[in-house]
């Protein structure tokens, strides 16, 4: 296998594009969507299952990773494919985005950011170089610059600000990345819901020079609007030759009209928190296998879905645990919900290869206005 890391484009249609990734784990078909496996688990799913989906790449998070078990026991076990036993490419977030979600108190500086945890309030000091280190002894395929996010509503001055300490931080991240042949790092594109700044950001990254380009500060409460509306023009500005990546997106709609916006990598938590809650995907809407309508159903989920749950058990009796809230419908959920994700991304590859994206992108958003209502039940 050829290791080093490269971005193959291998068909187009409109803006919307199929490609092949290459890493050192392997090779990933786009689009693609990466299950979240936050705490070196993708939430209540056996790595097995999420290889059986179809899943090519996970996501892991330096945050979470730092705080529990921490980067450095994970190097000492072999690294975070070892160590959770995935051999498939794994992606990991830089942390920035949860230092500033998640910690308690936090003092944002030029030199990096110092917060407490959210687990025991311990101290931490995170820089660039130390998020690409920690990334580094994870073992990660793709590597994240370590960027500062702003929240949804930031003024164009907020907005700039962080845009250009993430520059300078970007600068950092790519000089302290180690160069290993299959592995590479993405930089991120700030610039909240401001034309210019977005502009600004993707040339300034693109002169640093990465393997691949994100887009961050999305997926924050701007809505699905205003996020297609930045996308519009946001792909514009990045190399064709490069994948891009729309950090925590997001919903089956939000992926096609990112994807039909020339998007070629997805993360997002919803597949397995809707699982957790009771809801199921299906290309004919959303299930909310709380409702009394499942109660006595003996179809599975979906018809012709090859994952265990609607392989061998009924919606009545996912409704049945979920109302009883067994670990078990947590489980058979979100598998499905993974097997899901992974099915809605190689309908969407093969519809692009065959110059039928926007009709496929139609039909299924027809189907969506099918989901079942929330409270039901
Ligand atoms: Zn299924």
């Amino acid at each position: 296998m050829d290791k080093s890391f490269s971005f193959k484009l291998k068909a187009t249609d409109n803006k919307a594009r199929r490609g092949e990734v290459s890493c050192a784990h392997g090779t990933i078909q786009t689009p693609a969507f990466m299950p979240v496996g936050t705490a070196a688990t993708v939430k209540a799913i056996k790595t097995r299952d999420v290889k059986d989906s179809g899943a090519e790449i996970i996501l892991g998070n330096v945050y979470h990773l730092m705080l529990r078990p921490t980067a450095e026991l994970i190097e000492k076990l072999g690294g975070l494919h070892k160590f959770m036993n995935w051999d498939k490419p794994i992606l990991t977030d830089s942390g920035g985005f949860q230092v500033m979600s998640l910690s308690k108190i936090r003092k944002i500086s030029d030199e990096g950011v110092e917060f407490s945890s959210h687990l025991d309030g311990s101290k931490y000091f995170v820089t660039p170089e130390r998020s690409i280190e920690i990334q580094h002894k994870l073992g990660s395929d793709i590597t994240m610059i370590f960027d500062e996010c702003v929240q949804f509503g930031a003024s164009y001055e907020e907005s700039k600000k962080a845009m250009d300490r993430s520059l300078a931080w970007a600068q950092r991240s790519r000089d302290a990345f180690q160069k290993r042949a299959g592995y590479g790092i993405f930089g991120i594109v700030q610039g909240g819901v401001f034309s210019d700044l977005r502009k600004i950001s993707s040339e300034e990254l693109i002169k640093i020079g990465f393997d691949g380009y994100a887009i961050g500060g999305l997926a924050v409460g701007e809505g699905q609007q205003v996020m297609f509306e930045v996308l519009d023009y946001a792909t514009d500005f990045l190399p064709t030759t490069h994948p891009r990546y729309l950090m925590g997106v997001g919903k089956p709609s939000d992926i096609i009209g990112a994807v039909a916006r020339g998007i070629d990598m997805f993360d997002c938590v919803i597949p397995t928190r809707s699982g957790r809650t009771g809801q199921a995907f299906t290309f004919n809407g959303a299930v909310n296998i709380r409702n009394a309508k499942h109660r006595e159903d003996s179809r599975p989920l979906e018809k012709n879905c090859a994952c265990y749950a609607c392989k061998n058990h009924s919606r009545a009796y996912l409704h049945h645990l979920v109302k009883s809230q067994e670990i078990l419908g947590s489980m058979l959920m979100s598998e499905h919900n993974i097997f899901f994700y992974q099915n809605l991304m190689s309908e969407i590859r093969k519809s692009i290869a065959e110059k039928r994206f926007s009709q496929f992108a139609e039909n299924f958003l027809a189907q969506e206005l099918q989901n079942e209502p929330e409270e039901n039940f």
